[in-house]
């Protein structure tokens, strides 16, 4: 399992492997010391069960989509279906944006779930069976405040 530690002090994504479960990383921006505690799930990939860097046990899923990507495509799509725009061909225009929307489409729903840590954001990817349900915006406030209580960023 590939996990991205969101460091608990600068917000900053610290990659790091399951298999390996080091008990401790610094961050490599503001040099906090993060104490991991791994479970014998997340070690194995089998499954989310606890948080390594925040010992919480609740998470959502979301698609592992960049959204600049995204953009990407619809922005070149557009670009190249305005100039055809340009010259009179209507019909050219629209399907190439329409190309553009799809192909949009079809990148997100053959992306997989990513689970992350309501808490602390720190993000999971892997093999493992997906459990977690869909973001909840009233769990994500409560819990969050509860994090930010905890580590004194408030
Ligand atoms: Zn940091
Ligand atoms: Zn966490």
């Amino acid at each position: 399992m590939h996990i991205l530690v969101r460091c608990p002090k600068c917000d900053v994504g610290l990659p790091v492997r399951g298999d390996k479960a080091p008990a401790a990383i610094a961050c490599g921006r503001c040099g906090r010391n993060i104490v991991l505690t791994f479970s014998g799930a997340v070690r194995a990939d089998q499954s989310v069960d606890i948080c390594p860097v925040c010992t919480g046990a609740d998470f959502y899923a979301r698609r592992d989509f960049d959204p600049t990507i995204g953009l990407t495509i619809v922005v070149i799509g557009a670009i190249v279906s305005g100039s055809f725009y340009a010259f009179g061909r209507d019909l050219i225009a629209y399907s190439i944006l329409a190309g553009a929307v799809l192909i949009d489409l079809l990148v997100y729903w053959q992306l997989k779930d990513v689970t992350v840590c309501y808490r602390c954001h720190t993000e999971f990817r892997g093999v493992y069976e997906r459990t977690a349900l869909a973001f909840d915006l009233n769990t994500a406030d409560v819990l969050e405040r509860e994090y930010a209580r905890r580590t004194g960023k408030q």
